[in-house]
């Protein structure tokens, strides 16, 4: 059995950030939302920066008040700890070559998600901490949940000790942004990373086409887009599933279901034989995502990835993705119903 330590606010010490300048590189979804978390904790706002181009995102931090910082070389000289919180593919860029030669020795990096850290494309020097605060929430439930005086699931850790209080300034930060009310969970970038990608590049996928598959076949029998598509995932009966699961229990939550609906479920399941989605799941996992070959081919088309049109290969993604029956069938029906969907 592997069970996990679970820290709580007893377990981090705030003062440990006394007198630190806090660089937050990024003010969009999470960045926003743990300066300001961190900030109603009770770090100084002096002690904040927002590390930001000139854009509408540091407009909007400088009409919440912090400091905001266009220059990161700047920022970085004066940094006791950065916040990672700009995208992942254009971390590696930014705090290789702008940051990094500028930061303290003794500097804390902390990143929001374990992928750079765990495939090695941030370059550190070993006497700072690396350390992950990873919220597993999206950045307006971070804030608004610590705005009701609740937490928010979280994972922690210590990558890299190099002044040897690594993992006291991980909780400390997990803290000041609100992380340990509910229980900050002891995690890795390697398992944080795992699992991400795991669920991202194989757990999805097959959902997205047992889905589109299931749509052909029922489509094939004569069933209309209108009932497909409500009946699918428009009435947002997934959602209100997956919710139960969330509350209640990933099996448990069947008891909501009409008995019909529970047997023809568990007897269907239990039947279904799991070695072939097994083994592909295995495959993703180790010849895929942990072996860095998934990781290789993103980094050959990061750049692409700001591009218009179809140069960028998201939108040749997303071209294909409208080809499927399914999406073209919920056009036809949202655009037939506009109305009754707008009330
Ligand atoms: P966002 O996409 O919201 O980041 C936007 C911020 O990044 C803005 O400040 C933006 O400023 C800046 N930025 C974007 N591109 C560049 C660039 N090329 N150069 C300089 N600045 C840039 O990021 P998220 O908050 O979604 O993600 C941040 C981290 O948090 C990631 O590591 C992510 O994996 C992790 N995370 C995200 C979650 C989420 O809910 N989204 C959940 C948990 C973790 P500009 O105006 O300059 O573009």
């Amino acid at each position: 059995m592997v069970s996990a330590q679970i820290y709580y606010d007893h377990d981090a010490d705030l003062a440990l950030l006394d007198g630190k300048t806090i660089v937050f590189l990024g003010f969009g979804n999470q960045g926003a939302a743990q300066a300001q978390n961190l900030r109603d904790t009770g770090i100084p706002n002096d002690k904040i920066i927002i590390a930001n181009r000139p854009d509408s995102y540091a407009e909007d931090a400088k009409s919440k008040g912090f400091n905001v910082e266009h220059d990161f070389s700047k920022a970085a000289e004066v940094a006791d700890v950065v916040f990672m919180l700009v995208p992942d593919q254009v971390q590696p860029r930014i705090f290789n070559e702008i940051f990094a030669p500028k930061l303290k020795d003794n500097a804390t990096i902390c990143v929001a998600s374990g992928y750079n850290v765990f495939f090695k494309l941030l370059k550190f020097k070993s006497s700072q901490d690396v350390v992950m605060v990873a919220p597993r929430m999206i950045g307006s439930s971070v804030r608004s949940l610590y705005q009701k005086g609740k937490g928010f699931p979280c994972f922690v850790s210590a990558e890299q000790d190099g002044t040897g209080n690594a993992l006291k300034i991980a909780l400390a930060l997990s803290r000041g942004i609100g992380a340990t009310k509910l229980g900050a969970i002891a995690s890795s970038v390697y398992e944080e990373t795992a699992m991400d990608l795991m669920a991202e590049q194989a757990l999805w996928p097959n959902i997205i086409m047992l889905f589109r598959e299931a749509f052909n076949v029922l489509k094939e029998a004569g069933c209309s887009d209108e009932a497909l598509c409500y009946e699918m995932w428009m009435s947002k009966e997934p959602a209100e599933i997956f919710e139960a699961a969330a509350d209640e229990g990933f099996v448990t939550q069947l008891k909501h279901h009409s008995t019909v609906s529970q047997y023809g479920q568990l007897s269907g399941a239990l039947k279904l034989d799991g070695t072939a989605a097994r083994e592909h799941f295995k495959n993703i996992l180790h010849n895929q995502i942990l072996n860095g070959k998934f990781t290789k081919e993103f980094s050959k088309i990061e750049d692409d990835l700001e591009k218009d049109g179809l140069a960028n290969p998201l939108n040749q993604l997303y071209a294909k993705a409208d080809e499927m029956e399914l999406a073209q069938a919920e056009k036809r029906v949202r655009s037939r119903l506009a109305d009754m969907l707008k009330q």
